[in-house]
């Protein structure tokens, strides 16, 4: 690569890479991985120093964990054969329990019959179907208005159990009320699911295995999801490159063609010529490195765009094991943190066999409070909720690490489909740029979309080639 200095002035021309992908994650692996495997020459440009984004797995000296629990599942037979195909022996199957604290009880969670009737009490229980039953008549008769996260769940599930169940929580992750947050992230994140289906499900077991928040059983890769990223890249680099720790900084086109891109890494700046672009990294930082830059109403929808950040504290215990749950739900605004998983009840490899970690996820916006907090606060305060929580006793902690991960959620406040809609519309006017990714397309995605999309991205792309 050439240094900053020599690439002065150097035109477009001087390198030209067929298809060039923005972003390792698993959006833009996948999409390497098909190139690589139709034969076609790629190059993918990760900034960070290691692939698979959001789906990685961090090691601290034994310990190993994802950034927030990742369970695979997926509906999708070709990403699943795929999956299935690269990890080969490295997949396990894991079983699902997990729980959630509501009113200083723990929960199963999703919530089972027996268990919320002693633990909410029969008053409380005949409120809930009350108010379900209520909601159910009034949907016969008129067909309300559905514009937030609210009236979805009040519509589905009924007042009581919104306020029980569902508001704090979504408070927590959001940092927005319910009432801002916009109904189709809820809707497509719990799809098909209604108080009915949930019960339907915990008496009988029904056959609506398709909903995914009811699956109980996955897959996981022995050493942690990142390996997933890892198998594509090595995949990738049999016939072409993955550029780690490569930022692209600069996006130069030509009206509605984009002409070269501009990366950087520890040895300087590279303008590269691009052939195809397929772009996973977010909408917001692919409109905002455009030259000349995009009209401004496109800039103000794309800024409109906020992304919920993430902060996590891995903590470190001298025991062997301290629960049995693979995700602990945390709604109560008096403990600060939102979720906890165990990595070791994912798999046994996570942690050395005498000792484990509890990793806690805390929902924020960068450069807040929670972001810009001391990693000595953040300890304390996160080992002082586990002790409230009944988790650790003083004195078990031999460590903790703290990790932030920017851009985790897209955030879908009321109204987000207007400023993707002028960002897309815009961006879809490209001859030749594709998006793909969970903040590429500013899509609730789970693995399995991200892989599909970056599958559909390289189809698009090869489309359009003569004599495709
Ligand atoms: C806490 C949490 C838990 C989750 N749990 C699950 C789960 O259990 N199951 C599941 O299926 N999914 C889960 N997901 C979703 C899953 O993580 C995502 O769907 C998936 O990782 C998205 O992949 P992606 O490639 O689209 O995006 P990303 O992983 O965000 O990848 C984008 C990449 O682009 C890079 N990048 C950004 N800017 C630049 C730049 N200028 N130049 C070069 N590179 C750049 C980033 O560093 C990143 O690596 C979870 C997500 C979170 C946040």
């Amino acid at each position: 690569m050439n240094t900053a200095s020599e690439n002065k002035g150097q035109s477009a021309e001087g390198r030209t890479e067929a298809a060039i992908i923005l972003g390792g994650g698993l959006a833009g692996l996948a999409a390497g991985y098909r190139l690589t495997k139709a034969g076609l020459k790629a190059s993918v440009f990760e900034a960070g120093p290691e692939v698979g984004g959001l789906s990685r797995t961090v090691r601290t000296g034994d310990f190993l964990f994802d950034l927030g629990g990742h369970r695979f599942f997926t509906t999708d037979k070709e990403v699943d054969a795929l999956v299935r195909a690269l990890m080969g022996e490295e997949l396990i199957e894991v079983s699902r329990s997990s729980q959630i604290f509501l009113r200083e009880k723990f929960f199963d969670y999703p919530l089972k019959p027996l268990n919320a009737v002693s633990g909410l009490g029969i008053p409380t229980v005949a409120r809930i179907i009350a108010d379900y039953s209520i909601e159910r008549l009034k949907a016969l008769v008129v067909n309300g208005r559905c514009v937030s996260m609210e009236d979805w769940v009040v519509k589905h599930f009924g007042r009581t159990m919104f306020n029980i169940y569902f508001k704090q929580y979504s408070e927590k992750v959001w940092g927005l009320g319910c009432d801002r947050i916009s109904e189709k992230w809820v809707a497509k994140r719990i799809q098909g699911l209604s108080l009915w289906k949930a019960l339907k499900n915990a008496f009988f077991k029904f056959s609506g295995r398709e909903i995914p928040t009811l699956v109980d059983t996955f897959v996981y890769p022995r050493l942690g999801i990142g390996r997933i990223s890892d198998r594509l890249r090595e995949e990738i680099e049999r016939h072409n490159t993955v550029h780690t720790s490569t930022g692209v900084v600069g996006i130069s086109r030509d009206g509605f063609k984009i002409e070269s891109i501009t990366v950087r890494n520890s040895e300087g700046e590279e303008r590269i010529g691009a052939g195809e672009l397929i772009s996973t990294i977010p909408a917001t930082s692919l409109v905002k490195m455009m030259e000349p830059a995009p009209p401004p109403d496109v800039m103000e929808a794309a800024l409109k765009l906020r992304f919920r950040d993430l902060l996590l504290v891995a903590v470190m215990v001298g025991r062997e094991r301290v629960t049995d749950q693979t995700w602990v739900y945390i709604p109560e605004k008096k403990i600060p943190f939102g979720r906890i998983h165990e990595p070791k009840n994912w798999s046994v490899d996570m942690a050395p066999a005498d000792k484990t970690l509890l990793v806690i996820e805390y929902f924020c916006f960068k450069g807040d409070s929670t972001w810009t907090a001391p990693a000595e606060e953040l300890s304390r305060v996160t080992c002082d909720g586990l002790e409230k929580l009944g988790f650790i006793r003083p004195g078990e902690v031999i460590g903790t690490e703290i990790v932030r991960v920017p851009g985790a959620y897209p955030l879908f406040e009321v109204g987000f489909e207007d400023n993707c809609k002028k960002v897309y519309d815009w961006l879809g006017g490209f001859k030749n740029l594709q998006v793909a990714g969970r903040a590429g397309t500013f899509q609730y995605q789970n693995m399995d979309h991200a892989i599909a999309s970056g599958f559909e991205a390289v189809e698009s792309l090869i489309k359009k080639r003569p004599g495709a």
